[in-house]
């Protein structure tokens, strides 16, 4: 039948009615607020994103809506404790969970076979780990430190496998076995069930189960066949009633079930409707729903996945009778479209012991009647499960469950390890459990930070509301990488929107792949800071650079890697930059840098008390010595004190206010984490950190940086000889003392003279100076360095008695190159490789250059290069980093005698030397990020320390653990010490010491 005509206004106002409108010009918070969900797999708080949690976020995300003039957005933040890259690893708790980075003694935990277990020590957070990326056969990852121990059974290959204790270090050389036909070698237990008593849940769980199924999102009617009629006596056993009619509307053999059908509660004596808050005129089944936040949120409720095992496995049932299914081998699956849902299927099914994979389904063109259908896409979370435990109370899904009798039930009682991967370093911490193991879980992957999400959200929504081509560069291309798997998948995925936006990767012509993600209007492009190549690939309109401090100096040699980003956006006259880092060092911080060239804005909170408007300094927090739990905030007016708990309050009627005038185009927020909101980073736990944190200037340093948002302000004025000429030592010059457990040695080559430094080094980094010589001679001849190689051979008394060899040497190759390396090829020689430096042999030999770069202390090595380095490498040094360790450590004052505490870590010990070298040590300065050397004054003796240090850290001392210090401590007592020739000049001649020895060994 041919439509009467209609008016154009006719035609709108249909369309309106039927909900046609044009989109609102949202900001990017209101964009969030509406289609923002927050990972059940990656947040801490999951969800829909709410930008009244984290106020302070608004402006500065509305700053990067397309109707803002601003330009460029700087965010110099703290982090919650322990970096936005790492201490991520989620860890289930009691109560739900928590991550590696925020766990504390006390809390619960569970160990591996499901049992509560309680924290009794969390750890400092290491850096420079060696980390590895272990995939298991469920598809689950986790990073693990090396040194973390396993349970692992170790399949033998002969049909055999044990259970072994083992080291992810030990497994990853190992863990593929076999021929041509590679097998996965080891397997960890699933773990047990969680052994959790009954919990006061307002809903039945079965219920529950079956309504997120089948039931009507926002009513409370849920579909049922009229085939599964036994359903209504199921129900039954739950607190509600229910109907179970068969409407006049139905289609096909539907059913319908009215739960609790349109009547209001009884009321209780108090007038309440018991135990749930329900809103008038609502049922009880409704005003549970409502008070559980799954009307129009279908998802599992955080209680329900930390009840007891019947509850919970009473909650998989009402789930699996909906919408499960099970096979003729006995393999159960629950498919959903919700990916909420998905979840907490998945995480649920853990929670019971069970081990499941998750396979997804591409959404799919059809033809259905006739007409094209587009299905949607959707997640099959598969399990096998055995009578013993009943997934369904359904009878005709029931009975098909099989029996455990006769099955290869290790298959579905183990994860293999199917690949174990090095991975760039991240903080890394442990934690001491007190079950009997020792053991506890772990699992999931990342939980960012929610400062980070608020470049997320810009991410969004450029795909969503404003396309263009964006770039979003993290400090390394793996870095880029993982954020894309852990971060920008996760929020594609579980945004409607932006799911049909952005094709699936897995689907053939989606264009798409972890670094690069095509949406219509634009391409969204990931890379890392040290690749030139990525930073160059394309123009942008957008660029979001995260954690910024961390980039390298230069790139390729192609100069600054923010440089060479900012010149991809020229052709966009309206381009939008948003940069965001925690501050490192004063001076070298480029967050910092660009924040001093913005307008400078801080938020400003009101006091609860007065009123008065004021920036949270950490001065302000006041509490008892020893005592951080009462630590509390003082007005800067009133001089009341303020409570953690108010600060949600304060925080939503903060504004930010500049205080620079900026060129204009530039905002930049500053933010601490005394800002977090209620129930994350709190004031107590910053006066605790802040306590932790004296005595080590390594720890006040993480403490300033990360929890303060500000960079370490590295004196710029070098420490004085005076004092550290006055607190030498009496040990004797040329001997290594007690707590010194290795030597290394760092050489300055001049014209006339090679000056070395021989240095001890001990726990917590402390070093003692052992011997400092000048060797005396034309450096382009060969006799100076007869003098080295004798000095490079001798080996060092101890005071245990045993004599030390010197372990690494490192050599300033920049005054004459070409001898240099000629020299260093007839010793021994470190490696570099994926795991960084190594150094096996004793008396190793490197042919070192200081560069300005302030990233890290040790940059590399070159490949070995025969035609111009003659077979050697030439390791990179970053000076700055050296230096301005060395004069924090000179500036740490020695325990006085009568405390009889120990000296602090990084203590710097000397014999009794002359002035001269502790004028030499101190000789520079560092000015406006700038070392420079004071008049008149020589600095040998500060290059051969630096040096020094280098070859600890090529040695490995950065990345020693406590198992590698004992090791070096527990050794037996030497035989009488050997004679030695020591002044003889040792003939040349190459050292191949076949034995990865101890240190005594030789
Ligand atoms: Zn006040």
């Amino acid at each position: 039948m041919p439509l009467p005509a209609q008016t154009a206004t006719e035609i709108y106002n249909a369309a309106f009615n039927a909900g046609l409108r044009p989109d609102p010009v949202l900001t990017v918070s209101e964009w969030a607020d509406r289609y923002r969900r927050l990972s059940g797999k990656s947040a801490a708080e999951p969800g829909p994103w709410r930008t009244e949690r984290t106020p302070y976020l608004r402006e500065i995300m509305d700053s990067l809506s397309p109707s803002s003039p601003v330009e460029r957005v700087v965010f110099m933040k703290g982090s919650q404790i322990g970096g936005p890259l790492a201490l991520d690893t989620a860890i289930p708790t009691v109560e739900g969970w928590t991550t590696m980075g925020t766990i504390r003694v006390g809390e619960r935990v569970f160990d591996e076979n499901g049992h509560p277990a309680r924290v009794i020590a969390v750890s400092d957070v290491f850096f420079d780990r060696e980390c590895y990326e272990i995939t298991f056969s469920d598809g689950s990852r986790i990073v693990s430190d090396g040194s973390h121990r396993w349970v692992a059974w170790d399949d033998l290959g002969t049909g055999k496998r044990r259970l072994v204790k083992t080291t992810t270090a030990a497994m990853h050389p190992r863990h593929k076995a076999g021929g041509r036909k590679q097998r996965n070698r080891f397997a960890i237990d699933v773990a047990g069930p969680l052994c959790l008593p009954e919990s006061p849940l307002p809903l039945d769980p079965y219920l529950l189960g079956y309504w997120l199924g089948n039931g009507n999102a926002v009513m409370n009617h849920i579909t049922i066949h009229e085939d599964d009629h036994e359903i209504v006596d199921h129900l039954a056993q739950s607190r509600v009633k229910v109907e179970y009619r068969l409407p006049w509307w139905r289609k096909g053999r539907a059913a319908d079930l009215l739960v609790d059908g349109g009547r209001r509660p009884e009321r209780l004596e108090d007038g309440s409707f018991g135990p749930v808050a329900v809103a008038e005129g609502e049922t009880y089944f409704m005003g549970c729903l409502r008070d559980l936040g799954v009307v129009g949120n279908k998802h599992i409720p955080a209680a329900y996945l930390r009840g007891s095992f019947s509850q919970r496995l009473a909650l998989l049932q009402g789930l699996m009778d909906s919408d499960g299914h099970i096979c003729r081998e006995g393999r159960c699956e629950y498919a959903t479209h919700t990916p909420a849902l998905l979840h907490g299927v998945y995480e649920l099914l853990m929670t019971l012991g069970l081990k499941a994979t998750i396979y997804r389904r591409a959404p799919q063109r059809q033809v259905i009647c006739g007409r094209p259908v587009q299905s949607r896409e959707g997640w099959r979370v598969s399990f096998m499960v055995y009578d013993d435990i009943p997934v369904f109370r359904l009878s005709r899904k029931l009975h098909r469950q099989v029996d455990r009798v006769g099955r290869r039930t290790t298959e579905t009682e183990r994860r293999r390890i199917v690949s174990i991967r090095r991975v760039d370093s991240v903080p890394v911490r442990c934690i001491a459990v007190d079950s009997p193991s020792h053991l506890f879980l772990a699992g999931r992957s990342m939980i960012p930070t929610h400062n980070t999400e608020a470049g997320n959200n810009f991410v969004g929504y450029v795909i969503h509301k404003s396309p263009g081509p964006m770039m979003v560069v993290q400090p390394t291309v793996e870095l880029a990488k993982r954020n894309s798997k852990q971060r920008i998948d996760p929020l594609i995925e579980e945004s409607d929107v932006l799911r049909e936006l952005v094709k699936s990767p897995r689907s053939r012509d989606s264009g798409n792949t972890v670094l690069s993600k095509e949406f219509p209007g634009g391409v969204l492009v990931m890379t890392g800071a040290n690749s030139a190549v990525g930073l160059r690939s394309m123009a942008v309109r957008y660029l979001f650079l995260d954690e910024i401090d961390a980039y390298p100096g230069d790139v390729d040699g192609e100069g600054d890697p923010i440089n060479l980003a900012f010149a991809r956006t020229r052709t966009f006259s309206r381009r939008k930059v948003f940069m965001v880092s925690t501050p490192l060092v004063a001076g070298w911080s480029r967050i910092e840098a660009a924040y001093a060239e913005s307008d400078q804005r801080r938020y400003w909170v009101p006091c609860p008390h007065c009123g008065e408007y004021q920036v949270l300094k950490f001065e302000r927090l006041r509490w008892p010595k020893g005592e951080p739990q009462k630590a509390a905030y003082h007005c800067i007016a009133c001089e009341q004190p303020i409570f953690n708990h108010q600060k949600n309050a304060m925080l939503a009627r903060g504004e930010w206010r500049p205080e620079a005038q900026g060129d204009g185009r530039t905002r930049g927020y500053h933010l601490s984490s005394l800002y977090s909101p209620v129930g994350w980073y709190s004031w107590e736990r910053a006066a605790e950190d802040w306590e932790k944190a004296q005595k080590d200037v390594e720890r006040l340093k993480s403490f300033v940086n990360l929890v303060l948002g500000e960079s370490w302000q590295e004196r710029g004025d070098a420490p004085d000889w005076q004092p550290l000429y006055d607190r030498r030592e009496d040990y004797a010059i040329g001997t290594a003392p007690q707590g010194g457990l290795f030597l290394t040695a760092g050489a300055d080559v001049q014209r006339d003279r090679i000056e070395v430094e021989v240095v001890a080094w001990g726990r917590g980094k402390k070093s003692w100076s052992v011997d400092y010589r000048v060797l005396m001679g034309d450096t382009a001849r060969a006799d100076v360095w007869r003098q080295l190689d004798a000095l490079l051979d001798e080996e060092f008394p101890h005071a245990s008695g045993l004599r030390l060899p010197i372990r690494v040497l490192c050599v300033d190759s920049g005054f004459n190159p070409r001898i240099t390396y000629d020299w260093v090829r007839q010793h021994p020689q470190a490696s570099w490789g994926p795991a960084g430096a190594r150094a096996a042999h004793p008396k190793t030999a490197v042919a070192i250059k200081g560069t300005a770069r302030t990233d890290r202390l040790i940059l590399g090595a070159s490949p070995v290069d025969a035609s111009r380095r003659r077979g050697t490498r030439l390791w990179m040094l970053g000076t700055p980093v050296a230096k301005s360790e060395l004069y924090s450590r000179l500036r740490l004052a020695p325990p006085t005698e009568e405390s009889g505490e120990p000296f602090p870590a990084g203590y710097c010990h000397f014999p009794r030397y002359e002035e001269e070298y502790f004028r030499q040590l101190t000789a520079e300065s560092l000015v406006k990020g700038h070392w420079v050397v004071a008049p008149n004054r020589r600095n040998e003796a500060l290059d051969c320390r630096v040096y020094a240090r280098a070859a600890a850290s090529i040695y490995g001392i950065d990345r020693f653990t406590e198992k590698h210090w004992r090791e070096l401590e527990s050794l037996p007592p030497a035989p009488a010490a050997q004679p030695e020739a020591a002044s003889a000049p040792h003939p040349r001649r190459v050292r191949r010491l076949t034995v990865r020895s101890k240190w005594m060994q030789n």
